[in-house]
């Protein structure tokens, strides 16, 4: 996981480690990701995107759930290009677990909500799984109107993006995020290292802080901001504010 350093006496069983998830990945057509940390997503995510596989992600908070479909890859993407777990980010992955407490690192307070989080992701599986375009299924229309099921393409109705749960309201909403070119987790940049070099690379993600954002470019954009909102000119005249801005 990034931000969890893997220390120099274990880098060969973690090699081991990695191989065998790898070789789980080839053999399978879909994989969940059931974590219980945003790091630990990270890997599987990698890998799920760099071999084309279908990826169903659920994650719980502390009365809510998300439960998403991975976008394919550049290459193997048609129509809009679908987000993963990591799009909306502008850093890396990094540890979320040492020196919290368990009620920060396991907030969950619904009793229903992991199994009803997980039947969410196997029906959208089902969904997707019966659109003749698969991994490549577009997301319903967003607006007012509710979407038409029957004009999704799939037998089974609508194949969403993302599903946002509201225990509090019980209440689902369909959500659709656009990939991201500096993404740490599906972006071509990160896709074509890892092919390239494989293992070094995922060790360096794991070892090194600030190594994914300096591969995909997110650094820079931390940068740009910051150089965007040095070049705003903060001074506002009194008096001419507007009440409709
Ligand atoms: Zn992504």
């Amino acid at each position: 996981m990034p931000g969890h350093p893997i220390p120099p006496g274990s880098v060969e069983q973690t090699k081991k480690d990695v191989a065998v998830l790898e070789k789980l990945f080839d053999e399978h057509d879909a994989i969940f990701l059931l974590m219980d940390s945003r790091e630990s997503r990270w890997l599987p995510t990698v890998l799920g995107a760099a071999k084309g596989k279908i990826v169903m992600n659920a994650a719980l908070g502390f009365d809510s759930f998300l439960v998403m479909r991975h976008g394919a890859r550049s290459s193997l993407s048609k129509g809009q290009r679908l987000g993963c777990y990591y799009c909306n980010d502008i850093v890396a992955p990094a540890d979320s677990l040492t020196d919290r407490t368990l009620d920060q690192m396991c907030t969950v307070t619904r009793p229903g909500l992991a199994p009803t989080a997980a039947s969410t992701a196997v029906e959208l599986l089902a969904s997707l799984l019966q659109h003749p375009d698969g991994i490549n299924a577009p997301p319903p229309p967003t607006g007012k109107d509710a979407p038409d099921p029957h004009s999704s393409g799939s037998v089974l109705g609508l194949v969403p993006h993302q599903l946002r749960g509201f225990l509090a309201e019980f209440r689902n909403m369909p959500i659709t995020g656009a990939a991201y070119s500096r993404c740490t987790g599906c972006s071509d940049t990160v896709l074509e290292a890892y092919e390239k070099e494989g293992f070094p690379v995922l060790l360096r993600a794991f070892n090194e802080p600030g190594y994914l954002e300096a591969l995909t470019g997110l650094d820079k954009l931390y940068d740009e901001g910051e150089a965007a909102l040095a070049s705003v000119d903060w001074d506002i005249d009194e008096g001419e504010g507007d009440e409709d801005m």
